[in-house]
């Protein structure tokens, strides 16, 4: 696979995890708020829930009161009416003065309601004139049994009920009915009242009665205990229950009054406050019994309910969780976006990095040909040359034989020098010789007695100059026995030549074992030592450093050195002898194992 695409695919996966990465978090972003909004409108729909019941009570309480306090007012007047021997127009007014220091919403007037079959009709009607009431015309419905209002109290500003009939009324009939059998407070069911008749439609409104059964219980009357009549309490529904539950109900809920009595709930009255209701709370059906009735009763919340608290909680965790989760995931997009970018500058530097290094493995590869090509033309130039040399040399020997005595002193001299220049030449086309072989020889390996390599070379250099050579314990090692052979000669003869001449060298030949299965030879002199900064080239071709210039040398035999070592994966190296001199040192594998020599 091509690096390009390697580096497409690692960028395509990078982006899939950032992508993945971004959905992670909006999606633990979202789960957070959308569970934060829900736990909160829960809490909010249980306070709304308990906020409507709590009110309803309130309300039922309310209405309670209300009822009982209308049905107990009638029953104190029942009582004090039935308490009359004779009852007559003045006394029902004073009794009834009572009931103007009363608030009595919705009330629309106060009534003694007498029963009277047909018959009696004009009876009751001169009866009640005689008592009090000399205007009353009785105005009979039908002509079944009538139950006339003979006295009345308007408590609305509207005008008196005196001499209607009742009977008309059906609703009327069976409260009255029902109070005259029960002797007790009854409240009818919803009707329009009889004296709204004539008013317009909108101020109409449905209304009940409440009734007190009147019985005479005065000592001095000729009827105790005889059912007189009722005493009638007529009340506008809507009227009596916005006032009866304001207190309860406020702005916080809406009130609807159904008459359950006959079959399903008829709508009786209803407060309502301006506001909005609130659809997000269940309205409460609950039951009040009143007055031997039972009304049916609705409560509806409305926006009020729960006013000055903190309402729309989940709708500020939905916004709060959605800004958080939008500034969540811009935060994960720009810390991914940045490693990203990060990475690609990697990735951008690696590749040139690695453009780098493979253009330099080119260069160096060049270098290494025009190297071995350069070693190989300097040999081939020195062999060609050796042959011409030869010539010069043996024509100047010959010279020097035969015509030496005929020479003279200015002739003697060229030929010297002459015969001299030869032989440095001879010795450099020999060491380049020596370098190319060193470079370009074909390895051959085998394992090399070092000690016998050593002895033969400090046999051959004994010619040379008087020195003693002392050779230590040295390995078997796996190598080119030529190629090792010229390093030790090179080293052995530096060390010789390298020794002034008014000294006499001393030198020693040892080895040292190294881990991993090498050894490191070492060649110690008493010569004139290397000064510290010259040390690292002296293994460079040509190199002579300074103290040597009165010493013959080329610079070419510690090149040579170096490259038979590294052929062998050795190192080499020169160290400062501490008695004074130089140490050299190489390494060589003992083992065949190891990597194949260069
Ligand atoms: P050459 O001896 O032909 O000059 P070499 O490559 O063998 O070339 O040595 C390079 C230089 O290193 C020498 O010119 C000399 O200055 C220094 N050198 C080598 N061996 C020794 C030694 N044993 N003691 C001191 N100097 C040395």
């Amino acid at each position: 696979m091509t690096t390009s695409a390697t580096a497409h695919r690692s960028r395509w996966a990078g982006k899939r995890r950032s992508v993945l990465a971004l959905v992670l978090v909006a999606a633990v972003g979202l789960a957070g708020t959308t569970l934060a909004a829900v736990t909160l409108s829960r809490i909010e729909q249980d306070r709304l829930d308990r906020a409507l019941s709590q009110r309803t009570q309130l309300v039922e309480q309310a209405i309670s009161a209300e009822v009982n306090r209308y049905a107990s007012l009638l029953t104190d007047l029942a009582k004090a009416v039935g308490a009359q021997s004779e009852l007559e127009s003045a006394e029902f007014t004073s009794i009834t003065a009572a009931v103007d220091r009363q608030r009595l919403p919705g009330a629309t007037g106060l009534s003694f309601v007498v029963p009277v079959p047909h018959s009696g009709v004009r009876a009751l009607q001169d009866e009640w004139r005689r008592l009090g009431s000399p205007g009353l015309t009785l105005r009979p419905a039908g002509e079944g049994r009538h139950r006339f209002a003979v006295l009345s109290k308007p408590l609305d500003g509207t005008g008196s009920t005196a001499g209607l009939d009742l009977g008309r009324s059906a609703e009327a009939v069976e409260a009255m009915d029902m109070a005259e059998q029960s002797r007790r407070v009854t409240v009818s069911r919803t009707y329009r009242l009889l004296k709204d008749a004539g008013l317009p439609m909108e101020r109409r409104q449905l209304s009940f009665v409440f009734l007190a059964p009147v019985y005479a219980s005065s000592p001095t009357a000729t009827d105790v205990g005889r059912f007189r009549g009722w005493l009638l309490l007529g009340t506008r529904g809507s009227d009596f229950l916005h006032e009866a539950v304001a207190g309860a109900a406020g702005d916080a809920v809406a009130v609807t009054l159904l008459d359950g009595s006959s079959g399903d709930p008829i709508p009786m009255a209803s407060s309502r406050p301006t506001g909005p209701l609130e659809t997000a709370v269940q309205p409460i059906d609950t039951t009040v019994p009143v007055a031997q009735r039972v009304w049916n009763l609705r409560v509806e919340g409305t926006r009020q309910l729960l006013a000055g608290t903190d309402r729309g909680l989940d709708r500020i965790a939905w916004l709060i969780g959605l800004v958080l989760t939008a500034l969540l995931v811009a935060l994960t997009g720009s810390v991914v976006g940045s490693r990203n970018r990060a990475l690609r500058r990697v990735d951008e530097a690696t590749a040139a990095l690695r453009a780098d290094i493979s253009q330099r493995e080119v260069v160096e590869h060049r270098l290494r040909q025009r190297e071995t090509e350069l070693v190989g033309f300097a040999g081939v130039v020195a062999h060609d040359l050796r042959s011409p040399l030869a010539r010069i040399m043996g024509y100047a020997d010959f010279l020097h034989e035969e015509a030496y005595d005929r020479l003279d002193g200015t002739q003697r001299d060229f030929l010297g020098r002459l015969r001299k220049g030869a032989d440095n030449m001879r010795v450099l086309i020999d060491d380049l010789l020596d370098y190319a072989t060193a470079e370009n020889r074909p390895m051959v390996t085998v394992p090399v007695d070092l000690r016998r390599l050593a002895e033969e070379v400090a046999r051959d250099r004994a010619g040379d100059r008087a020195a003693i050579i002392e050779i230590g314990e040295l390995p078997t090692v796996h190598g080119d026995p030529t190629l090792l052979r010229q390093v030790l000669d090179n080293l052995i003869g530096n060390a010789i030549k390298y020794t002034p001449p008014d000294r006499e060298p001393r030198i020693r030949v040892g080895c040292l074992p190294l881990e991993g299965g090498r050894w490191r030879c070492e060649v110690c002199d008493n010569g004139i030592g290397i000064p510290d900064r010259d040390r690292a080239a002296v293994f460079d071709a040509f190199t002579r450093v300074g103290g040597s210039e009165n010493f013959p040398g080329t610079g070419l035999g510690l090149a040579i050195v170096h490259r038979i070592v590294e052929r062998h994966h050795g190192e080499v190296g020169v160290d400062p002898n501490p008695a004074g001199g130089s140490v050299f040192w190489f390494t060589v594998p003992t083992d065949a194992r190891l990597p194949a020599p260069l």
